[in-house]
């Protein structure tokens, strides 16, 4: 566990490092290519991604934001380093599986929803698994047969934003995919695909090549900014980063 819990409004944040690795050679591309007009100081660097989910406990109650890549046989094998390793990292916080009260999936790519499900059984037998109406409409293939399928009788769809504990609340974000929602704890917000990578922190315009509709993300992504003081992204080096004012 290498990261530092925070305690934002009265909630402890507890980040989980599922996997690090670079993109697989199916969807792999050079930086400057992932994210046209960002300035990279050596544009030849692999990305090498965090795949970071996020524990959220508060009034006895424990959130967890994304569940990473999942196993070896998981939609996500095709580019993502498998097996995550999120159970295990849950353990290290003192987090077993039947712990988790709500799940939150801030969208349905591989990398984010696949590991809420193992062998065709949810892996949080407890948990209901928040989830945007628009992402529900969207998806498709393996996650929607693989993840969305086992899951049917314990999502809970938001369509908006929507309170989930007290001080904690879901907000869409949409763009990188039409459901994408991020989870606010009063002016932390975790993230998930709404910031890709520190270049749209410097420049908050800059797209990412795989975003449904860039144009949506980076309005979404300039709301984000506004509001935030410290973001919890995705697939950044650090599970905490400051937001400086835009
Ligand atoms: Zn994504
Ligand atoms: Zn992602």
């Amino acid at each position: 566990m290498p990261y530092e819990p925070k305690v934002v409004a009265g909630v402890e944040i507890v980040p989980v490092c599922d996997a690090v690795g670079p993109m697989g050679e199916s969807i792999r591309k050079p930086l400057p290519e992932l994210f046209p007009g960002g300035a990279f100081a050596d544009a030849d660097d692999e990305w090498a991604l965090h795949f970071h989910c996020y524990v959220l406990r508060a009034g006895g109650r424990t959130v967890l934001v994304d569940t990473g890549i999942g196993g070896t046989d998981s939609p996500a094998a095709g580019w993502a380093p498998v097996p995550g390793r999120l159970v295990a990292e849950l353990a290290e916080v003192g987090v077993g599986p039947a712990d988790v009260d709500v799940v939150v999936l801030t969208h349905l790519h591989s990398d984010h929803a696949s590991g809420c499900v193992r062998d065709g059984v949810p892996v949080f037998p407890n948990a209901r698994h928040v989830i945007q109406q628009a992402e529900l409409d969207w998806v498709g293939g393996p996650m929607r047969r693989e993840v969305v399928e086992p899951l049917r009788d314990s999502i809970q769809v938001v369509d908006g934003d929507a309170g989930l504990l007290p001080g904690v609340r879901v907000v869409h974000a949409p763009g990188h995919t039409p459901g994408h929602q991020c989870v606010e704890v009063g002016d932390l917000i975790v993230t998930g695909d709404a910031v890709l990578h520190p270049v749209q922190l410097a420049d908050p315009t800059i797209p990412y090549a795989y975003d449904e509709d860039p144009e949506r993300a980076v309005v979404s992504r300039l709301a984000i900014l506004d509001r935030a003081a410290v973001i919890a992204p995705g697939h950044f080096a650090q599970a905490f980063v400051p937001v400086r004012p835009i």
